[in-house]
């Protein structure tokens, strides 16, 4: 093993960083360490903040302005519902899938990509056309999208052995038996994939919810992914690297950690189409969604939705038969309000709620904090210039790291047209799967930016040895919650029953609800939502005829 492998594993593994110093006496650049409020939510979480000194009436509430908060508000506004007021724990929205800015770029500090919507999938596109991301009908069997959205070649290489490869998963040198197992592999995605229930729904489908019931599908839900590889005898390193590298993509975990329903779900779900794409590409931009919470803002405010109460986080919450009573902290103004609100829907993590749901069932508590959650860290690079690297592959869109507990980078710059060789930003993903959930959290407190810094750099000076000459920033954002982890029973567990049975004044529209963190599951738990506070129609999946008008997408 590399050393620069060994001390991120170390560092991850074992929480030791006073060990990582920069080395060779290297300068040390400059950075900053940032992530969500922990005061805030420290406070919120100790009840310190103050008591309400002013009531107030309004329509409904959306607590949370993350993609399914947004979600809900576009669904809503859609329909023409725009007394509706947005309260935001965080300093901006868009929840995890927010973005940062220097004068370089824009970058993303999370979520950073989107699949070509799959069948499924019909308000993800009426969103995406609504939002100029879709050229056209997005109802149209073949979408048309934007190219500006769409990711420019190459997409994607891997950094393995010394070499940049193409691809995720570079045949030459893999051997035969590697090769056999990657196109078993391969032919039961492809299987699962095709696999419909009674009513034409898809097992894998995305969003989740909109799945068929089947038994395989529980007995694969029930167990891990590492053990499904290891029952249909998966044991070819660059494929299981890939399962790996998969898990910790999605989820944030490892195939151990996930089930075998979730980690085939990346592979299996994706049957998205497009006039002007390859089924395989991706819809990205350099804020990463960033830039669709950019527009979705801008769409409701537009529409006449009030602007999002930024720094204002829900600390109370009681529900009664004719509405909803929320305290919510102005942390500008240093003083609480107190809302009525007719309906209430909660876009925050289940914990959250269980924190200020004062009157919630009894066992509610308990399930809402018995969903798993990864941490992750990112780090955004500015440098001077491209990065210089060792070929043959060139500098692609996602730059992926084969023997590393991280996942490699994203190049902010890299949907210019013309590439330039000028400055940019890297955006770095390591999700911390080798710490127990509660370690990483508590590591993410603690540790100071050089503890997280070094090992990064060493990390990238593998591929890419002048990186530190190049650099000119490196910022750190901690996610100490950042997504739930869909664990083996998660699709069985008591608290999806309960978060989803949420109605009356108190609806549920968090990637809590399906336990999938992927923008369209908030997405869809959002719109599920809205539909639900307007009356209830069309929260369940349309059947394939209906979605194309009578032709199946290919
Ligand atoms: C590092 C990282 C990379 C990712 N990459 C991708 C990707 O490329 N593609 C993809 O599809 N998904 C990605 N994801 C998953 C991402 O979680 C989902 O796509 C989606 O953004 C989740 O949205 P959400 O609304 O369910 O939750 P969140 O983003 O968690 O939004 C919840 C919001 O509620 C707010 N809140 C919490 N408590 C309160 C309170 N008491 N009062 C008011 N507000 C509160 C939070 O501040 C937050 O803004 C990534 C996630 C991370 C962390």
């Amino acid at each position: 093993m590399n050393p620069a492998r060994r001390a991120l594993l170390a560092a991850a593994a074992s929480g030791c960083f006073a060990s990582c110093e920069f080395r060779d006496g290297a300068p040390q650049p400059a950075g900053a360490l940032l992530g969500t409020d922990m005061a805030l939510g420290h406070a919120l979480r100790d009840g310190t903040l103050p008591a309400p000194t002013e009531e107030r009436r309004i329509g409904a509430a959306i607590v949370g302005a993350g993609i399914g908060g947004l979600s809900a508000a576009w669904q809503l506004a859609r329909q023409g519902e725009t007394d509706v007021a947005v309260f935001e724990l965080e300093d901006a929205a868009g929840g995890n899938a927010r973005h940062g800015e220097n004068a370089v770029s824009p970058y993303p500090l999370g979520a950073h990509y989107l699949p070509l919507p799959a069948s499924e999938a019909v308000s993800v596109r009426e969103l995406l056309a609504d939002l100029g991301v879709l050229a056209g009908d997005p109802h149209a069997p073949l979408p048309r999208y934007d190219e500006r959205h769409l990711v420019h070649a190459p997409q994607e290489r891997l950094y393995k052995d010394g070499l940049w490869h193409d691809g995720l998963l570079p045949r030459a040198g893999a051997g035969a038996r590697a090769i056999a197992q990657i196109e078993r592999f391969d032919a039961l995605v492809a299987a699962l994939k095709a696999r419909r229930d009674g009513d034409g729904r898809r097992l894998f489908a995305s969003p989740s919810l909109l799945a068929g019931r089947h038994a395989d599908s529980d007995a694969l839900a029930a167990t891990s992914m590492d053990q499904w590889m290891r029952d249909n005898g998966f044991d070819a390193p660059l494929l299981t690297w890939h399962v790996d590298y998969a898990c910790r993509d999605d989820f944030g975990a490892r195939p151990a950690q996930v089930s075998a329903w979730a980690g085939l779900h990346y592979f299996a779900c994706r049957d998205g189409v497009a006039a002007d794409a390859d089924p395989h590409n991706v819809l990205t931009w350099p804020e990463g969604n960033g830039h669709l919470v950019r527009r979705l803002v801008g769409w409701l405010r537009d529409r006449g939705v009030p602007p999002i109460r930024t720094g204002a986080p829900c600390i109370r919450l009681a529900t009664a038969r004719g509405g909803a009573v929320l305290d919510i902290y102005h942390a500008a103004e240093r003083r609480s309000v107190r809302y009525r609100a007719a309906r209430v829907i909660w876009a925050a993590p289940a914990f959250a709620l269980a924190r200020v749901w004062e009157n919630a069932p009894p066992a509610f508590a308990a399930l809402a904090r018995s969903i798993d959650v990864s941490p992750w860290l990112t780090a955004n690079l500015t440098l001077a210039s491209l990065p210089e690297d060792a070929g043959p592959a060139p500098l692609a869109w996602d730059n992926v790291l084969f023997d590393s507990p991280a996942l490699g980078y994203v190049v902010a710059t890299h949907q210019r047209m013309r590439v330039a060789p000028g400055p940019t930003v890297l955006t770095y993903y390591w999700p911390l799967a080798d710490l127990d959930p509660a370690a990483g959290r508590a590591r993410l407190a603690a540790a100071p930016w050089q503890a997280w810094a070094a090992p990064i750099l060493d990390e990238l000076a593998r591929p890419h040895p002048g990186l530190r000459r190049q650099l000119q920033r490196l910022d750190l954002w901690r996610w100490p919650h950042a997504m739930p982890r869909p664990v083996p029973g998660f699709r069985a567990a008591p608290v999806r029953a309960a978060l989803a049975a949420l109605d009356g004044p108190l609806l549920f529209a968090h990637s809590d609800l399906s336990g999938m963190p992927l923008f369209e599951e908030a997405h869809w738990a959002g719109v599920r939502a809205a539909r639900r506070l307007l009356g209830g129609a069309g929260v369940s999946a349309p059947t394939p005829a209906a979605r194309t008008g009578g032709r199946r997408p290919r």
